[in-house]
């Protein structure tokens, strides 16, 4: 059998054209841009990153975007108030502050501060809420992206075992809720995995989706998972690679090279669920816009 390799690329791109065609739509009948407020506190090199990746991505779909830059010796008053700011301010829609945040800030203080309306993370326990009881709210980027990736690829969750190995707020339980919602897209089956799992093979095996959010190298392996599954591998991991030019390399958590040869489908890593989290950032950003202006206007 020869995997459907799930092109995350290809679908992000597709996804970032609508939103722009959206956007479009919304500063003509609104006469201004959608607006997304970044937070970055400290010079962490991988969160500076992320943050122009996000700008850059706004530019491109004609969003409006603020970075606010602030010291490592910022204190949590500071960071706070300047949500409060874009809390107040009309033209910005979504307020993101880049994680992780120095260690002397609380970041549950910091997320909760954000007008839960503005929360284009999806973090806000609000939001949480919102999604664990099937209301409408706005999801967080990466899980998002999964479903999107399901469903666009022809692998639609409903009805199927959905595996998820990994529990954390950001990807393993948001995903499992929104897998298990009794919606189009959903209305799965869903179990969820972690290090108290004692016998881990015996339900990555009866998995119809598997689900890697582990943050473990290659961590499943071909034994794990039985013909036919449908593998979505959220992780990202750095090895060492001395046949690469840079000497490492990023991979998964799934062993790509012993599982495809006997999955349905499964993603790449990178070119999987990577390019899906800014796409559904500026997705939820627009919805967040459009439904401001709405309750605004009512
Ligand atoms: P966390 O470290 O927060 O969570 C990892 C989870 O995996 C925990 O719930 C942990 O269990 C579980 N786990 C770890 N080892 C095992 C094991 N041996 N067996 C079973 N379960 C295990 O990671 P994140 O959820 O934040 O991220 C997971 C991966 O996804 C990372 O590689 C990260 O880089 C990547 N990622 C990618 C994104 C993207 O593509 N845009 C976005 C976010 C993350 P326990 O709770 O018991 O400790």
């Amino acid at each position: 059998m020869s995997a459907q390799i799930i092109d995350g690329k290809k679908i992000a791109e597709d996804i970032r054209a609508e939103v722009k065609r959206d956007a479009a739509a919304f500063t003509a009948a609104r006469g201004f841009p959608p607006g997304l407020a970044f937070i970055l506190v400290g010079d962490n090199p991988a969160s500076q990153s992320y943050v122009r990746s996000k700008g850059k991505a706004c530019a491109e779909l004609g969003f409006h975007s603020v970075t606010e830059t602030m010291p490592t010796d910022t204190s949590e008053a500071d960071v706070l108030r300047k949500i409060e700011e874009f809390n107040q301010d009309r033209n910005i829609h979504g307020i993101l502050v880049q994680l992780p945040l120095p260690k002397k800030i609380n970041e549950q203080n910091v997320i909760q501060a954000i007008d839960p309306h503005k929360d284009v993370d999806g973090f806000h326990p609000f939001n949480v809420g919102q999604l664990v009881i099937g209301e409408e709210t706005l999801f967080p980027c990466t899980p998002a992206g999964i479903q999107e990736l399901l469903v666009r690829s022809g692998n639609d969750p409903s009805g199927k075992h959905v595996v998820v190995v990994g529990r954390s707020n950001i990807v393993g339980k948001p995903i499992a809720n929104i897998l298990l919602q009794k919606k189009p897209g959903a209305n799965a089956v869903v179990t969820i995995a972690h290090t108290g799992t004692k016998d881990l093979t015996l339900f990555t095996k009866s998995a119809d989706i598997l689900i890697a959010a582990i943050g473990r190298a290659k961590a499943i392996t071909r034994e794990m998972v039985r013909e036919g599954v449908v593998v979505i591998d959220v992780g990202i991991n750095r090895i060492e690679d001395p046949s690469s030019p840079k000497g490492s390399r990023l991979v998964g958590d799934v062993d790509f090279d012993s599982v495809a040869p006997i999955a349905k489908a499964i993603t790449p890593v990178p070119g999987g669920v990577g390019p899906m989290t800014i796409a559904m950032l500026m997705k939820n950003t627009l919805k967040a816009a459009e439904r401001q202006e709405v309750s605004r206007k009512a």
